[in-house]
């Protein structure tokens, strides 16, 4: 009994002595521009579609994408509950909820350019990994494989975050990979563009490996494990399956099946996965052939309540979300909090 509570206490003891790095994840903010409290409950968000919206409230309503004083407070908070983290991960859909007809370009443009400035508001030194959501395109979800004028024009609202060869890969296919900040010089970040897969993106059904985005990816985790570095992958949609509903993928099939290959090839590279999209607070793991546990994937829950319309979905509004990560600078091992360990040293 007192060797596990010297050997409690050396464990909590370590843990405290190396001082966790952190950052934020957020995602979803879906802003809807239009909101307000109007007491015509069909005048207050385009995003309820034709539902109506019967007791609006000031911060939004669970039928409603987000207010902007729902982001920006959200924003704020993130300052003023981790003031100065490492790094954040931004992973995308800026827009509301609402058919293209009244969305085009230069509306989903102003939209994340809004919110660009905004994050820079706050954390004006702060190293941004932001990526696109599949709203975050005109016509949504149809993202092509290959240059275009909103991959030129976020490239350009993003440049202050990114390195001169992110933002020339940037308007390839909107992916980049990072030396995250710090000392260790061994974290390295890949931000995927995970909508050149989804199953709704007319522009790449059909392709083998559209942008050559799994190519680039498996030479970055070949090239930073013989670099010794280890990796964070972050993008919007996720592999694999959505839990409110059965059956449901986002990537098409072929998709899902190669960004599992490359798990299982690299995963000892691979620190953590960080995705959206789901809007929900999950995680998934992924398993080699033996059905051993290899790496895991968060998804953060977002920051829009918007309640789903995806047919099937019994309970589809959340509640809105930021997420803060701790985590261990030297080898990007997630870190959770013991709580165990005050008491510890008292027993001792
Ligand atoms: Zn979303
Ligand atoms: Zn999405």
């Amino acid at each position: 009994m007192r060797l596990l509570t010297w050997l409690t206490f050396l464990a909590c003891w370590g843990v405290a002595r190396a001082e966790p790095g952190k950052f934020w994840h957020i995602s979803d903010l879906h802003l809807d521009p239009d909101y307000s409290v109007s007491k015509d409950p069909l005048q207050v968000c385009p995003s309820a579609g034709s539902q109506p919206v019967p007791s609006a409230g000031p911060w939004g309503d669970y039928l409603c994408d987000a207010p902007w004083i729902l982001v920006n407070s959200s924003v704020y908070a993130m300052k003023q509950i981790e003031p100065q983290p490492d790094f954040i991960l931004w992973t995308g859909d800026d827009t509301p909820h609402v058919p293209n007809e009244r969305l085009g370009e230069a509306a989903v443009l102003e939209i994340v350019g809004r919110l660009t400035k905004l994050i820079r508001e706050v954390f004006p030194d702060t190293k941004v990994y932001a990526a696109l959501g599949n709203h975050d395109f005109h016509p949504k979800n149809q993202f092509p494989a290959g240059r275009n004028n909103i991959y030129n024009q976020v490239a350009e609202l993003w440049k202050p975050w990114l390195s001169d060869e992110s933002i020339a890969l940037f308007k390839e296919g909107a992916f980049y990979s990072e030396k995250l900040p710090g000392p260790s010089k061994a974290g390295r970040i890949v931000v995927l563009n995970t909508n050149l897969y989804y199953s709704n993106n007319e522009q790449t059904a059909g392709m083998a490996d559209p942008s050559q985005q799994f190519r680039w990816l498996a030479d970055v985790l070949a090239n930073a494990s013989r670099a010794g570095e280890r990796v964070y992958i972050t993008g919007h949609i996720p592999p694999g399956f959505f839990e409110k509903t059965r059956n449901k993928a986002w990537f098409r099939e072929t998709f899902n099946e190669q960004y599992l290959e490359v798990v299982q090839k690299h995963h000892g590279v691979i620190a953590g996965q960080f995705f959206g999209h789901h809007h929900t607070d999950s995680f998934r793991v992924f398993y080699d052939d033996a059905g051993a546990p290899i790496n895991v994937m968060f998804l953060t829950p977002g920051v829009t309540p918007w309640k789903t319309t995806l047919p099937g979905v019994v309970n589809g509004a959340n509640n809105p979300s930021i997420r803060v990560f701790e985590y261990d600078r030297a080898t990007l091992s997630l870190q959770v909090r013991s709580p165990g360990c005050a008491g510890a040293q008292e027993e001792g």
